[in-house]
């Protein structure tokens, strides 16, 4: 029987089982044989607590290569993978087990009485525990497995992985994600940044998000290459690991981050064939700075959970700043009038939509949400708002959400932020809309000063006079120590609406 069970195809493609599959600093190392085997025992360890095709498992743990056991072997039971952000909270926890009803919920050793407690309250049967030195209860049965299973087969609309998305208004969404998702979006990205068995991968994404569990994870295994599993994001860790490495896939922050470090060269970078960005705009100026700095054009691409990854900059070809890319091949991507779903003529600001393999079968028990994010033609709404160049580059704009209408004109964040954080002396900005009672929303800066710099909300508005047109111009600057920002580096705009929500209404 033909199966499109992601793990049968990962694992088909492994010649050498003795080849390292994941490097981690403190030693626990995995050979590709080492690593199925232990998904073996892991989906072992599964069905034995009565996890079934099709069943939930949710999973809250620090990472360590047994998050990619655990996932694995989910792959292989056919049971569908809920990841969770560490960051958490009990009471968060509890929505994502009543919702998700999973038959087993693993998690941390230290946390496992407080789990069991609220799982006993939302009917959830099993609570295991999984440390990231093979400790915890869920190690135990892992280790007194046997070392072979059965792949289930499994079709390509069966689920994978649900992963809630971190939405900020309302409640979190449940993003159901296929075995043919998965794998059509890691085939065309393997192909498309050309990864082969030899290459060495930087891992020091979050595993419970689509960048750090899919991108990162499904690209290099399907390719047989290797991963540098480090727990968290560190500079010191990740620029002495760069000359045994060819590929760095990080967010933004990632980016900033290593430029800020002395190690950064380019003889330390001279062994990386591609440094890959994504998750959150990276700024024209990080692009520039590290093109400088190392010789090397970041690879800038844009996705989402609930797509999967939708365009990429170029291979080979021009990796244009501030720009997207293309979309991936197989990706139908449009820029349509967010009214009425009508496609716009190329150049145009509008909704991007896309429809393609990787786009996802709905969220979780919300079938009219679900209904109401797709148009009848099958485009998904992605809630980012974008425009296509001549080139055929997609550019991104901000999220629907975040545009501002400001006495009836739009204004596009990303325009008003290029031009704040092009001002000497500015670290960086988020553009807001706040109310206003004259103008309905009325445009606000929330900016970092660079290191040492003395910046004043005066001599911004200033300097911004000449550079937008007055609608555009800020109403207001207010000058912080830092941005709002969640684990994946994305600034929290939300967060700041509310925290500055009376800054108009309290001058009228
Ligand atoms: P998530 O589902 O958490 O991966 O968030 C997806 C959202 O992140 C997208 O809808 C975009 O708003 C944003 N995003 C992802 N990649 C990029 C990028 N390269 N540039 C700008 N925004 C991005």
């Amino acid at each position: 029987m033909t199966s499109a069970n992601l793990f049968a195809r990962m694992s088909s493609g492994i010649a050498d089982p003795a080849r390292l599959a994941i490097e981690t600093p403190d030693g626990l190392s995995l050979s590709y044989g080492d690593l199925f085997d232990r998904a073996a025992q892991a989906a072992n360890a599964l069905t034995a607590l009565g996890v079934m095709p099709g069943d939930r498992v949710a999973v809250q743990v620090d990472k360590s290569p047994d998050m990619v056991v655990v996932y694995l072997a989910c792959l292989r039971a056919g049971a569908v993978l809920l990841p969770l952000n560490t960051a958490y909270t009990l009471a968060e926890l509890g929505y994502f087990l009543s919702d998700a009803a999973p038959r087993l919920m693993i998690c941390r050793p230290s946390s496992l009485e407080v789990v069991r407690n609220l799982a006993r309250t939302v009917g959830v049967a099993h609570v295991e525990s999984l440390g990231i030195r093979r400790d915890g209860s869920f190690a135990a049965k892992i280790a007194g497995a046997s070392d072979t299973f059965a792949t289930v087969p499994r079709e390509g609309d069966d689920l994978a992985a649900i992963l809630y998305t971190s939405g900020t208004t309302g409640r979190s969404k449940g993003a159901m994600l296929t075995h043919g998702n998965l794998q059509s979006n890691a085939a065309a990205l393997a192909d498309l940044w050309r990864f082969d068995a030899n290459d060495v991968l930087i891992h020091a994404l979050p595993v419970f998000h689509t960048h750090g569990l899919f991108v990162a994870i499904n690209v290099t295994l399907l390719a047989g290459a290797r991963l540098i599993f480090f727990p968290a994001f560190d500079a010191d860790a990740i620029v002495a690991a760069l000359p045994r490495a060819t590929v760095l896939m990080g967010v933004p922050t990632f980016y900033v981050r290593l430029l800020g470090h002395a190690g950064l060269t380019r003889e330390t970078t001279a062994g990386i064939r591609l440094f890959v960005s994504g998750s959150a705009p990276l700024l024209q100026e990080t692009h520039l700075a590290w093109r400088d700095r190392t010789g090397h054009a970041i690879l800038e691409r844009y996705g989402m959970t609930e797509t999967n990854m939708i365009t990429s900059n170029p291979y080979a070809g021009e990796r244009r700043a501030g720009t997207v890319g293309f979309p991936l091949p197989g990706v139908d991507l449009r820029i349509a009038d967010p009214e009425t779903g009508v496609e716009l003529a190329r150049g145009s600001t509008g909704m991007i939509e896309v429809r393609g393999p990787g786009v996802f079968r709905g969220y979780w028990n919300m079938p009219e949400k679900t209904q109401q994010e797709f148009r009848p033609n099958g485009f998904f709404i992605t809630g980012d708002l974008g425009k296509i160049d001549d080139d055929g580059y997609v550019q991104i704009v901000g999220r629907a959400k975040d545009l501002i209408i400001s006495g009836g004109f739009n204004v596009y964040p990303v325009e008003v932020e290029a031009e704040v954080d092009a001002l000497d002396d500015v670290l960086e900005s988020a553009v807001i809309g706040l109310p206003h009672p004259d103008f309905g929303e009325g445009v606000a800066a929330i900016v970092v000063a660079a290191p040492g710099a003395d910046l004043s909300e005066h001599t911004i508005l200033d300097a911004l006079k000449d550079r937008l047109a007055r609608y555009k111009q800020p109403k207001r600057v207010i000058v912080v120590e830092a941005l709002p920002r969640n684990a994946m580096g994305k600034v929290q705009k939300a967060a700041l609406r509310e925290a500055y929500s009376d800054l108009f209404s309290a001058q009228a």
